[in-house]
């Protein structure tokens, strides 16, 4: 998938939903709140198992693959799928199983009583269970080169947009375990892969740190920060600054990878549910969170795999905890 320029993609609204929602319920099983993979997936298996689901999307549905163009490695697509179409279908998908959506934003949550209480703006929703899917977005250098030039030579996921530079220079920012695994990823298609880190050690594991002192394809740049990026249709120059010597470089690339970490949309939850140092939500078992009738799913916890369709296969998980969850709960009652 390759990251798209032009800023998120507004999916269809709830006008084009053969069975519009009422606006004016509230109450429901499950609500999910956003609508990524993994909250559309959770959706899917929510509605069909039978449970009356809501999901609140925000006010860009869709999560990060709204900004992707082309994505070839979502299973089931032979020439691949456009990023927001993909969404799209997923959408469609989960109304079609009867997921109510509605594109508000959630602002608030209290899930210190039950009924579990999620408001938007202008509404109080209750669930019996809430799924939070509302994924994370990658750290940004904060370039204005990094808005010109997504989706036309930056990006933020080389497993996604490697394979479309084939035969280039690339540069790769940042010197974690994402980074290393991103620069030693893009030696398959790069000729040469300059990693950038502001610091003269990097803070990847030492496995990955001996792979690619290993790589002939990969050249380090050390207490160095990119300060620009230039092109004219796509990238083609990244600027770099020695942090020690102030000196200056260019580099004549076709590519920049940013490998800085990513941030969790978790905000709203501080003080809810237990989140880790970065803001992670920290998972108990499984998908289920501190809290009871409180599950997770997708990036939102997972810091590793960070794909589609993991993302997708823990929204999956988490509908499937949810029903077990709500089955007993309903035994307890009886
Ligand atoms: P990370 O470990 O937090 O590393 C982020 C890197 O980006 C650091 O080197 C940091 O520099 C640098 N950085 C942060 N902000 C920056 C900025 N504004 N400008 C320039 N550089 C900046 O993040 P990560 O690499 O995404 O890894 C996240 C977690 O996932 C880690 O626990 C990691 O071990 C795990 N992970 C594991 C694997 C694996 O085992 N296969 C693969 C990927 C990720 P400093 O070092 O100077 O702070």
């Amino acid at each position: 998938m390759m990251a798209a320029d032009s800023g998120a993609t507004v999916l269809e609204t709830n006008d084009d939903n053969p069975k519009m929602p009422d606006k004016k319920k509230t109450k429901f099983d499950v609500i999910i709140i956003g609508a990524g993979p993994s909250g559309y997936t959770a959706g899917i298996y929510c509605s069909r198992a039978g449970y009356d689901t809501l999901i609140l999307s925000g006010i860009l549905p869709g999560g990060q693959l709204v900004n992707t163009t082309e994505v070839e490695n979502y299973p089931g697509f032979e020439n691949g799928i456009m990023g927001p179409d993909l969404m799209i279908e997923m959408r469609k998908q989960s109304q079609r199983m009867g997921t109510t959506i509605i594109d508000d934003e959630a602002v608030d949550v209290d899930f210190r009583r039950k009924p579990l209480k999620v408001l938007t703006a202008s509404e109080e929703y209750e669930g019996r269970a809430v799924i939070i899917a509302t994924g994370a977005n990658p750290r940004k250098l904060g370039l204005e080169g990094e808005e010109t030039f997504g989706g036309k030579g930056v990006s933020y996921c080389a497993t996604c947009d490697g394979p479309f530079f084939r035969n280039q220079e690339l540069v790769v920012v940042g010197g974690g375990d994402s980074a290393i695994e991103e620069a030693t990823f893009l030696t398959k298609f790069a000729t040469t892969v300059h990693l950038v880190h502001r610091r003269d050690k990097l803070r990847a594991s030492k496995v990955m740190q001996e792979r690619a002192f290993n790589n002939e394809k990969i050249k380090f740049h050390w207490d160095s920060a990119v300060i620009d990026i230039k092109g004219n249709e796509k990238m083609q120059q990244a600027v770099l600054k020695n942090l020690k010597t102030n000196e200056e470089s260019t580099l004549d690339v076709g590519g920049l990878f940013v490998a800085i970490g990513h941030v969790p949309n978790t905000k709203l939850f501080k003080n809810q549910i237990d989140l880790d140092d970065e803001g992670y939500v920290v998972l108990k078992d499984k998908t289920h969170t501190n809290v009871e009738g409180v599950f997770a799913a997708g990036d939102v916890h997972d810091r590793s795999y960070r794909q589609a369709i993991t993302a997708a296969g823990f929204g999956c998980m988490a509908a499937i905890d949810v029903d077990k969850y709500l089955t007993e709960s309903a035994d307890k009652q009886e």
